[in-house]
């Protein structure tokens, strides 16, 4: 896939950058490099994902639970993969 900025060289990408409620960002290439909203032609907000985001199903539910009971019973490695 070629498009005007390959032709001149410039830094960029294909992918489309998903930006998620969180503030995760993520990009659909998954060669992609720099996240930077700049290297991308295509930037979407992650609930308009074709077939939902997960993410901000996960906030909604983490939500309805007693905000006493988050944070220390979370183990971290879910923190990352959420
Ligand atoms: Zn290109
Ligand atoms: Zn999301
Ligand atoms: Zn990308």
């Amino acid at each position: 896939m070629t498009c005007s900025s390959c032709a001149v060289g410039i830094d960029h990408c294909h992918g489309t950058l998903v930006e998620h409620e969180s503030g995760f960002v993520e990009c659909t290439d998954m060669a992609c490099l720099s996240f930077g909203i700049e290297r991308h032609s295509l930037v979407i907000d992650c609930e308009t994902v074709e077939g939902g985001c997960g993410c901000t199903d996960h906030v909604r539910v983490l939500s309805k639970v007693d905000p006493s009971a988050m944070g220390a019973d979370v183990p971290q490695e879910q923190l990352l993969r959420a």
